[in-house]
């Protein structure tokens, strides 16, 4: 890291020689907080204090309340936007964007420098109960989401704190359990979302997970946290630790961790002290350390704007309209949404009249306003229409009350359509432990079936942060998965019910017919401290895909009251190397009746790998606005990373030369158009033949090829004839003897050349082959 200087208040601020005047016990002090949530101050040096705060989809200040990690003391009132699974719903980059900027301005008014996300952890299994916090299960998506949101609060002069870094996919024992994932998998699909923030939207601070990854705690893992966030990254800021991650202060100092929070009360800094003095930590790291603190510290500091204030009602007016984007409708049979103004309309269910909008946990906030659906509906409806309420359930229990049902049921039967709010209540999904089981809670089951057997027009509107089963859909009309959506929920929803707004939201993670199809299972959560990634790279979509698995609905899909049809896919060049990229446009035109906006996805699939590969894997998307009728062509770029996997023997993303699929979708299993081209490596693998290598692989190298059939003195004449196998039978087909050639090893031959062929010409030949592949063309 070359020396920094920060621009504080006009003055230059030289961070090394402001270093240079600290003691080690200042310094030292540094790495860990002054309070729950500030920094600690060095007031003869000027150094600030900067506050941080949760995050991620709303300002969690807690002002003079006691503080806590958990959302359970109050906060100042703030805008609750939608959380990250309704956001990355929206596939919406220019709104998340807007929605960051909005958390930004609100941080500056709070005096907040540091705001708490957002988190980038891969949904690896339904059950997680924070995935309500994280966008998807796919990397690429998470990505885009997490740049966009980093970008909207850090041109506020804000920063954020990308988390949790890494691997942190349950809440199950959260704070020690390992995490055992392969190389491969940890890139491709946990690390990507975390790399591709890092590198395009630096954010200011990162923060490690509690959780071990392959043995080694998050904040104390010099891989996770210097060789790949800061070496190969080249992230700029600095490595706060999760509220309480820290496991031992010196060892995450020393693999690359700036800020222990929240105060360790002077512990971590003792230990550091001790450390440096007697030789057990670098002076040098420890400095390293500080220099990263306090840029951002400073950078922090000279970007606060003391008389920041900031809308309410234009926050909760870009509340309603990101709500409105992250809902995804699931099912409308017959059209029956948009509703008509007109007739009789039953609202029922308890979350109708207490909605259920955000997460449990961390992220809790205290809303500046909030909207009741029932309410919304029934200011909504117009004069011609009556809105009636039933509770249906109670929301505090499962326990099935029979007098609601049957006012439930009179309701709908006296009604011309019912719209019914169920969802998960606090208690199903929250920070700090995982669900069971996806279902919903049971006397909410029953209503809808009661309720649909007096009344077919049913309508159901779903409140929940992460997928559930609906044995139930059968019931239902149509279905609107509303996620968790933040404090404008009510008026969000209504306006998709009543069609002042058209859904746009489609699904960023697949919804299964059975939790047990769900490719972490049976490993999630693990056995006591670990759990082990088994089903490596295929998660979501990647594994229903290529077990062919029907899902509830795939990842991807949404419905809208529109429809849209694709044409004209162009693909730039047919012909590519890995160096280059390529252009990808296409047509979408709103064939429907009224304004819509469509998700325009592209997926790439390998069409012959050698390694083992998803069907198919998103690389690009873009969400159109077209009023009715309206044609627009869209574009995507295409490079290197688009059609890489991670090759663990290169330590390095690698293409595979060969043709490459391009499939445009309106969900992962609703493919539109398709093109292909070839992309052709200009990394060679480099092959090292030993005696075990097969006939096969030498056969097929261009390079030893020839050599083999040059050397058919010592090599078989024709097919080797294994004893047992000489008698010319059926048995013994052509396929048969292929194979047995094919992957035969080298020294599989020994015994079949009737002597021609010793260990020493074995040797000789393996030089020749191996120095073939090693020679430039
Ligand atoms: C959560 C973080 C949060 C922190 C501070 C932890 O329990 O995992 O996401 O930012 O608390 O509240």
């Amino acid at each position: 890291m070359t020396g920094q200087t920060v621009n504080l208040n006009n003055k230059t601020k030289d961070i090394r020689g402001l270093i240079a005047q600290m003691t080690l016990e200042e310094k030292a002090s540094l790495c860990s907080g002054e309070s729950f949530w500030m920094t600690k101050a060095i007031e003869r040096l000027g150094i600030p204090s900067i506050l941080l705060t949760d995050g991620p989809h709303g300002v969690r200040k807690q002002d003079g309340a006691e503080a806590d990690h958990l959302g359970l003391n109050g906060s100042s009132p703030a805008t609750c936007f939608p959380s990250a699974a309704g956001l990355a719903s929206s596939w919406n980059l220019e709104l998340v964007n807007r929605v960051g900027e909005a958390l930004g301005k609100e941080s500056q008014a709070e005096g907040v420098s540091i705001l708490l996300g957002p988190a980038a952890n891969i949904k690896r299994s339904p059950l997680c109960g924070r995935n309500f916090e994280y966008f998807s299960e796919d990397p690429y998506l998470t990505g885009e989401m997490a740049i966009a949101h980093i970008n909207g609060v850090q041109s506020q002069g804000v920063g954020t704190s990308l988390k949790h870094f890494a691997v942190n996919n349950q809440e199950h024992r959260r704070m020690t359990i390992n995490a055992v994932v392969d190389e491969r998998t940890l890139r491709e699909i946990y690390l990507t979302g975390f790399e591709m923030a890092v590198k395009k939207s630096q954010p200011w601070t990162v923060m490690s997970a509690y959780n071990r990854v392959n043995g080694e705690y998050c904040s104390e893992n010099e891989y996770l946290l210097t060789d790949i966030l800061k070496k190969e990254w080249g992230h700029e800021g600095f490595v706060v630790s999760d509220w309480g991650a820290v496991n031992e202060a010196v060892a995450s100092v020393a693999a690359g961790m700036a800020l222990e929070m929240p105060a360790s009360h002077g512990i971590g800094q003792k230990s550091i002290i001790d450390a440096v003095e007697n030789g057990q930590l670098s002076e040098e790291v420890l400095n390293q350390s500080v220099e990263r603190l306090l840029s951002v510290v400073f950078k922090a500091y000279a970007n606060r704007k003391s008389d920041a204030v900031y809308d309410q009602d234009v926050h909760h007016a870009l509340a309603r309209q990101t709500a409105q984007e992250t809902m995804v409708l699931l099912k409308n049979d017959g059209g029956i949404l948009p509703l008509a103004r007109e007739g009789k309309i039953a609202v029922i269910g308890a979350l109708a009249d207490k909605v259920r909008y955000q997460g449990g946990g961390s992220s809790h906030i205290n809303p500046t306003k909030l909207d009741q659906p029932l309410q919304e509906m029934i200011k909504a409806a117009g004069s011609q229409a009556e809105v009636k309420y039933a509770q249906g359930y109670d929301l505090d229990s499962d326990v099935t009350v029979e007098a609601l049902i049957e006012e439930a049921k009179q309701l709908g039967a006296s009604s011309d359509v019912v719209v019914l709010f169920v969802g998960l209540p606090d208690r199903y999904e929250s920070e700090g432990y995982d669900r069971t089981h996806l279902n919903l809670p049971e006397n909410q089951r029953i209503v809808i079936e009661q309720v649909a057997a007096v009344q077919p027009n049913l309508v159901v509107v779903l409140s929940n942060g992460a997928p559930i089963v609906m044995p139930w859909i059968g019931n239902a009309k149509a279905v609107l998965e509303g996620y968790l959506g933040g404090q404008a929920f009510g008026g969000a929803v209504t306006d998709l019910l009543f069609g002042d707004a058209n859904p746009s939201g489609k699904l960023a993670e697949t919804f299964p017919l059975n939790q047990k199809h769900n490719p972490s299972h049976p490993y999630f959560p693990g056995e006591k401290d670990q759990v082990e990634y088994r089903e490596g790279i295929f998660v979501g979509y990647r594994y229903y895909d290529s077990k062919e698995l029907e899902p509830l609905f795939p990842f991807g899909y949404g419905l809208s009251y529109t429809t849209f049809e694709y044409s004209d896919l162009d693909i730039s060049s047919a012909n590519i190397t890995d160096q280059e990229s390529v252009n990808v446009t296409v047509s979408v035109k709103n064939t429907g009746q009224r304004f819509g906006q469509e998700v325009v996805q592209l997926y790439v699939r390998a069409v012959n790998p050698h390694v083992i590969r998803p069907e198919k894997e998103l690389k690009g998307f873009i969400k159109v606005a077209l009023q009715a009728g309206e044609e627009k062509k869209v574009s995507f770029t295409l490079d290197k990373r688009s059609f890489a996997y991670y090759n663990e023997s290169l330590r390095d993303w690698h293409v595979e030369s060969g043709e490459y699929e391009v499939m445009i979708s309106k969900s992962s299993r609703d493919l539109v158009l398709r093109s292909s081209l070839k992309v052709v490596s200009t990394v060679e693998l480099q092959t090292i033949f030993h005696r075990n290598s097969t006939l096969g692989e030498i056969m097929s190298n261009p390079k030893t090829a020839p050599l083999l059939q040059r050397l058919q003195g010592i090599a078989p004449q024709s097919e080797p004839q294994p004893e047992s196998l000489s008698d010319p039978s059926d048995a013994v087909s052509s396929d048969m003897k292929k194979a047995m050639i094919q992957y035969m090893p080298l020294r599989g031959l020994l015994p079949f050349t009737g002597g021609a062929m010793t260990e020493e010409t074995l040797n000789m030949m393996l030089e020749q082959f191996n120095h073939a592949v090693k020679k430039a063309d």
